[in-house]
């Protein structure tokens, strides 16, 4: 089966032909930001037109919740100001093959759970620090997205009930305290500013006030993956996005789930698949969801 995939995020959307797990014609462009609703149905309607014939379904991977085809963003500013759109419809109206929706981090946790023996690991969680906090949780060898593609938007549990505001409304999520925009948000202030990169940079100079604030990001994604361990059972946690995948801090995130009783401790793997995760693994699910 032939699969057309789309990665639709923040800034870019990505597609491409998932043949035999492989990758053909890979495309990617800048995700509207002016009037999104009418120039995303548009650029999706292209996307497809540049692939027409060569596929028998469409896999998508997004950015926002899916639930029942429809596209909500936790975060509007992150797609140009789009609230919620009928992504499976605005598909439709182009193609007559099956169309499949996930998260794309959803997406990303099959990808990099298809790299484990699933006579080993039956549950495990994908957890990636980026931009933001995001998951997808897979529960004996299914990924849970039923019944409102909520499951798995771990960044936005609770951290620190006095830490900062959270762009969804909530204090103190994970995702307000360890993602790459609360670790930027904070050392923009400092004398010298520095993006997130360079507080790593910093950081592995053993500089005081970058340590600082990389162990409280790496502290949280520890306790989140205690919590996850000791809730759901976890046997395997693998960690991606830029900040998870920023060397020295995944030591840091064992160091401190090793500070913990025995059972919160859980396996951590750093991620295999980068920036085609999405795709790829949108490409698998939604294989097994429509045969
Ligand atoms: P996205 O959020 O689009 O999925 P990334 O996984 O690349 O993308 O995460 C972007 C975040 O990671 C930004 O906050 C950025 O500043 C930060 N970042 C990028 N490169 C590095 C790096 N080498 N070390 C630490 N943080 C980084």
């Amino acid at each position: 089966m032939r699969c057309l995939a789309l990665d639709i995020g923040g800034t870019k959307i990505a597609s491409a032909l998932v043949i035999n797990g492989q990758l053909e014609q890979r495309q990617q462009i800048a995700t509207p930001q002016a009037d999104a609703a009418n120039a995303m149905h548009q650029a999706l309607g292209q996307l497809i037109a540049d692939y027409q014939g060569q596929f028998d379904y469409v896999a998508v991977a997004s950015t926002g919740i899916i639930n029942q085809g429809i596209l909500t963003a936790l975060n509007p500013k992150n797609l140009g100001g789009l609230a919620e759109f009928p992504l499976k419809q605005s598909i439709a109206q182009y193609t007559d093959k099956p169309i499949g929706l996930l998260n794309d981090v959803q997406a990303a946790a099959c990808a990099e759970y298809s790299q484990q023996d699933p006579a080993k690991v039956q549950n495990f969680v994908f957890i990636t620090v980026s931009t933001g906090v995001g998951g997808g949780i897979i529960l004996q060898g299914e990924l849970l997205t039923e019944p409102h593609g909520i499951a798995g938007h771990i960044g936005h549990s609770l951290a620190d009930p006095n830490g900062p505001l959270c762009g969804c409304g909530r204090r103190g999520c994970v995702e307000a305290i360890a993602a790459g925009r609360a670790i930027e948000a904070a050392a923009s202030g400092w004398e010298i500013p520095c993006t997130p990169k360079q507080v790593f940079e910093l950081f592995r100079k053993k500089d005081p006030k970058a340590t600082a604030l990389v162990q409280r990001s790496a502290q949280a994604i520890a306790n989140l993956i205690a919590d996850l361990k000791i809730s759901l059972d976890i046997q395997k946690v693998v960690l991606g996005g830029s900040v998870g995948l920023a060397e020295g801090y995944l030591p840091l995130v064992e160091q401190y789930l090793k500070q913990l009783p025995d059972l919160y401790h859980c396996a951590i793997d750093l991620a295999h698949y980068a920036g085609d995760a999405g795709l790829i693994g949108a490409a698998y699910w939604v294989k097994q969801h429509i045969t």
